[in-house]
């Protein structure tokens, strides 16, 4: 894998990062992007590069925006040479009954966990084509095979993710690129750390017991995923090892959806 370039949106913090770091120990060239504090996200850049000999860039692109989605996919391709992997990782949650869910709430989880990833996709695959090679990991989630209340954007925008997936999967097949999708259950990134803080609130109880009920509701397996195992599966799927592995999706949840 040393010498390949890989995009994860989102990496700043969180699953992003961790696959970024999975990718960077493999010798991938990484770009990032993600908000953030600018000397943070410096420092995480030249903390890469040192540890793994790799080369690293950054993005702020707002994955909201097409235009700047495009861009980021250019300027990866310039500095890099090529995009050989792209992950789209970058995600919002907002919880609220159908009724009470706003409007531009909607439109943000739907722009950002959904269409960014056919901007993405629609800007790198050309290149991955004219290479035959190209690895299109999605993260996705339990909530892309089954829904919980509360969540209806980010319900429906992962399991639409899981439908572009399997599109990419047919469309590709015979050219080199594959495209499968990660489906974590909990994870304890910032995302969730909010869900769990919010809990807490409105049941007035501690953050300690609010997480263990977070993890009991949904999980058989009542321990958190790390950024870091669902990187290990990232590297697995974008490895010689998976050429075959396309249009699937892989969950990480401690059994969720198995029940
Ligand atoms: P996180 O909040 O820690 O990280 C989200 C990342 O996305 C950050 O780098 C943030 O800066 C970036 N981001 C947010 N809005 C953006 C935008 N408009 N443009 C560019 N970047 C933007 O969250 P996380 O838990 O690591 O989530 C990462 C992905 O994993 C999301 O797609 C999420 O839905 C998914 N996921 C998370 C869990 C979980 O339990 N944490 C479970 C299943 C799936």
């Amino acid at each position: 894998m040393r010498g390949r370039s890989a995009i994860v949106t989102g990496s700043t913090s969180g699953i992003g990062l961790g696959i970024a770091t999975a990718l960077a120990a493999e010798g991938v060239n990484i770009m990032l992007n993600g908000f953030g504090d600018a000397g943070e996200i410096k420092k995480l850049r030249q903390d890469l590069a040192d540890t793994h000999g790799v080369r690293t860039a950054y993005s702020p692109a707002d994955m909201s925006k097409p235009a700047e989605i495009h861009k980021l996919v250019r300027t990866a391709e310039t500095e890099f040479g090529a995009v050989d992997i792209l992950v789209n990782n970058a995600g919002i949650q907002f919880v609220a009954n159908i009724e009470d869910f706003p409007d531009d709430q909607w439109d943000a989880v739907i722009a950002i966990n959904l269409s960014a990833a056919f901007h993405t996709i629609k800007a790198a695959l050309p290149g991955m084509k004219r290479r035959r090679f190209g690895r299109i990991i999605n993260i996705a989630s339990a909530h892309g095979l089954v829904a919980s209340v509360g969540k209806v954007a980010y319900v429906a925008a992962k399991h639409g993710l899981i439908g572009i997936t399997k599109t990419v999967a047919l469309e590709a097949a015979n050219d080199g690129v594959t495209a499968n999708a990660i489906c974590p259950g909990w994870v304890l990134t910032p995302l969730v750390e909010k869900q769990i803080a919010a809990r807490a609130k409105a049941e007035g109880t501690s953050l300690e017991r609010a997480s263990s009920e977070l993890l009991g509701e949904k999980q058989p397996l009542l321990q958190f995923t790390t950024p870091a195992k669902l990187g290990a599966l990232a590297v697995f799927l974008c490895s010689e090892m998976a050429s075959t592995t396309t249009g699937a999706s892989f969950s990480m949840d401690g059994g969720w959806v198995a029940q």
